[in-house]
């Protein structure tokens, strides 16, 4: 906050510092993995610069005077589309070829063509629709923290979609919610809203089974709290995120930090229940 004359003017963020914060968290341990890894350093340099503008987005969609979102994206989506441009420039700046491509053909696209992807993303959402993914998440984001009930998207229901949007999960995390809790609860974070929910332990997140001979669990020495959660019955696996291990990880960073996991799922049959923004 400064002060000029009789005002007190809010510098760029600073109003917004609570619900900011899950953007900033984000950012910061992006660009602290980006320098010191050597494998995921070019995956989390974009991803870094893709957080910071979905973050400004998500900025103006709070700091808009006068206005809270609606619900409905197709009404919405006036006020919310000169937002979005920002997201397409950054990532024909920053993005690899072929994104890099498609958000420039997007940017001199007919007026009716990103609108028409992000209303078919909004009823049917993909994890390889990339740009719909991306541009909708702060959104989407914003719609849960208002807690303003969805319209035009079906819910799926039951626990492996998410409550508030029914959205896939991008991750599982382990956290402490107890001081005393020694192995952590479970909770999936949400690929839409960005959101969480708690989720039993020892459950496929994609298909629900809970034989334990059917459930696998790998990592690597490289990724100490990281681990692939695998189900032999639907083949599909999910990341995990052990906060109780590594208190100070973000996970949905880390979860892209970790990418060298993916290619060893991949390799081993398994496919992974939601794509994350960097197309693994
Ligand atoms: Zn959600
Ligand atoms: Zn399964």
């Amino acid at each position: 906050m400064i002060v000029s004359g009789y005002r007190l003017i809010p510098q760029a963020g600073e109003a917004n510092d609570t619900m900011s914060n899950f953007w900033n968290k984000q950012i910061e341990r992006a660009d602290y993995l980006a320098a010191e890894s050597s494998g995921s350093k070019e995956l989390l340099t974009f991803y870094a610069q893709l957080l910071r503008a979905q973050a400004e987005f998500y900025d103006s969609l709070r700091s808009r005077k006068n206005w809270l979102p609606s619900g409905d994206l197709e009404t919405d989506l006036p006020v919310v589309r000169p937002s979005m441009t920002a997201i397409l420039e950054s990532v024909a700046r920053h993005g690899p070829t072929s994104l890099a491509e498609e958000a420039q053909t997007l940017l001199t696209s007919e007026p009716d063509t990103l609108p028409d992807a992000l209303s078919e993303y909004w009823r049917n959402p993909s994890d390889t629709q990339f740009f719909a993914k991306a541009l909708l998440q702060p959104y989407a984001r914003w719609l849960a923290e208002t807690s303003t009930p969805l319209a035009g998207r079906e819910l799926a229901g039951g626990e492996r979609t998410c409550p508030f949007c029914g959205g896939r999960p991008q991750l599982s995390f382990l956290q402490a919610r107890e001081s005393n809790a020694e192995s952590g609860n479970r909770d999936l974070l949400c690929a839409t809203c960005l959101n969480s929910w708690e989720f039993r332990r020892v459950v496929c997140a994609n298909c629900g089974e809970e034989r334990p001979v059917k459930l696998g669990y790998f990592h690597s020495p490289e990724f100490d709290h990281v681990r692939i959660e695998a189900c032999d019955s639907c083949q599909h696996y999910i990341k995990g995120i052990d906060l109780t291990r590594l208190g100070w990880a973000v996970p949905l960073v880390d979860e892209i930090y970790a990418a060298p996991l993916d290619l060893w799922a991949r390799e081993h049959g398994y496919t992974k229940i939601e794509l994350n923004l960097v197309g693994l």
